[in-house]
């Protein structure tokens, strides 16, 4: 659980993170006209000051004391070796590592039965340091959602969510790419990144025994549109779905669940055809929340649906909830207006100084309502 904020003299918060290039010249503004300061929110018994220069780079005036560990200005606490999503906290700009090439299609390899066992073990072995497209998905429904909450804005719809993270795309740019993902379209770049509303699918067999398969996707013009996506992408990402859920997509959505779909696109052509064509290369299902939130499990789909009842009872800014990207034992937490203390929901115990900790694990068991209201007293 990384500390990302910035805390002026007066007492109000900046996450530097999150700040945009106009956001960064009003804090110089506002630094220099009224000649206040800011230090970093890591720590309570000494001020780690922090100015901004001309060229809006955020830098450490301070001098010989340490960050807590778990501070985004900690030495080494965004290292390469360590991330695979890199918020540079002095200059905003932020790069996501993939353990995939995006911009080339290739057909999902399926393991044998005998090399099935190890290789799901490397699958589940959580590293850092690149990002498989499910743990990407989900790194930038997260980052989207606290993007929103360090600039105190409210709950959305999931529909208006998708949309802020569309917008998202653009401060995002993938290692080894040149501009930000949202600038590559299939159309004229060969591919592209998708994050949309799951309307089914279509598997059909054909008479020579393989399938022809298709998505239906809920266009933002309120049109459904029919996405060409070879059998073996699909029933990998089905499967990996089940696997979370114990349940097909289309069955959650015919309950009215809301399910994304989201990866890359990408532009081909047959040989012999001079016809391109397109089709679903990467792709991963999600369960989100009514507010836009990506679950991993039913339990944690209850407990975010919980929470954003929760956030969305009380004005903007009184109550936030900052979701971690730390891991599977850190789930986030939440802070309150006037109240120093931070709120952590986390599912092994840890000495977490001056917060309030509260251990359940969320992707097994949701916490109801009432009990992170309690927790919150
Ligand atoms: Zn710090």
């Amino acid at each position: 659980m990384l500390n990302k904020e910035l805390i002026m003299y007066d007492g109000s918060r900046f996450y530097p993170a999150w700040l945009t290039k106009a956001d960064r010249q009003e804090l110089r503004n506002r630094i220099s006209d009224q000649n206040e300061r800011m230090y970093c929110g890591c720590r309570s018994d000494c001020k780690l000051w922090y100015s901004i220069s001309s060229d809006l780079r955020i830098y450490p005036s301070h001098r010989g004391y340490a960050h807590m560990p778990n501070c985004i200005y900690a030495e080494n606490s965004r290292d390469r070796s360590r991330f695979a999503f890199v918020q540079d906290g002095a200059s905003g700009e932020t790069r996501a590592f993939l353990n995939f090439k995006p911009s080339t299609f290739t057909v999902p390899y399926e393991p044998t039965d005998k090399e099935r066992k190890p290789s799901e073990e490397t699958e589940q072995k959580d590293d850092f340091k690149y990002f498989s497209l499910e743990r990407f998905v989900r790194q930038l429904n997260i980052d989207t959602w606290n993007e929103r909450m360090a600039v105190g804005k409210g709950v959305l719809s999931a529909d208006y969510f998708s949309s802020a993270l569309f917008g998202r795309l653009k401060s995002i740019i993938i290692d080894g790419c040149v501009k930000s993902l949202r600038e590559y379209r299939v159309d004229t770049d060969g591919w592209g990144f998708f994050y949309q509303d799951f309307d089914g699918y279509d598997m059909r067999l054909k008479a020579d025994g393989n399938y022809t398969c298709s998505l239906t996707v809920n266009g933002s013009d309120g049109k459904k549109y029919s996405w060409f996506i070879y059998e073996k992408t699909l029933s990998v990402a089905l499967k990996r779905f089940m696997k979370f859920f114990g349940k097909d997509p289309k069955d959650m959505l015919a309950e009215g669940q809301k399910i994304i779909m989201s990866g890359f696109r990408y532009q081909r052509t047959r040989k012999g055809s001079p016809q391109p064509y397109k089709v679903v290369g990467r792709l991963c299902f999600y369960a989100v929340s009514s507010s836009g939130l990506i679950a991993r499990s039913p339990a944690e789909l209850e407990t975010l649906e919980n929470i954003s009842k929760l956030l969305r009872f009380k004005k903007d800014d009184d109550l936030r909830y900052f979701i971690s990207d730390e891991g599977e034992d850190y789930f986030g937490y939440f802070e309150k207006k006037g109240d120093p203390r931070k709120f952590i929901i986390t599912g092994v115990e840890n000495n977490y100084p001056g917060a309030a900790v509260y251990v359940a694990d969320i992707l097994d068991t949701a916490l109801s309502l009432d009990q992170l209201k309690g927790f919150l007293r």
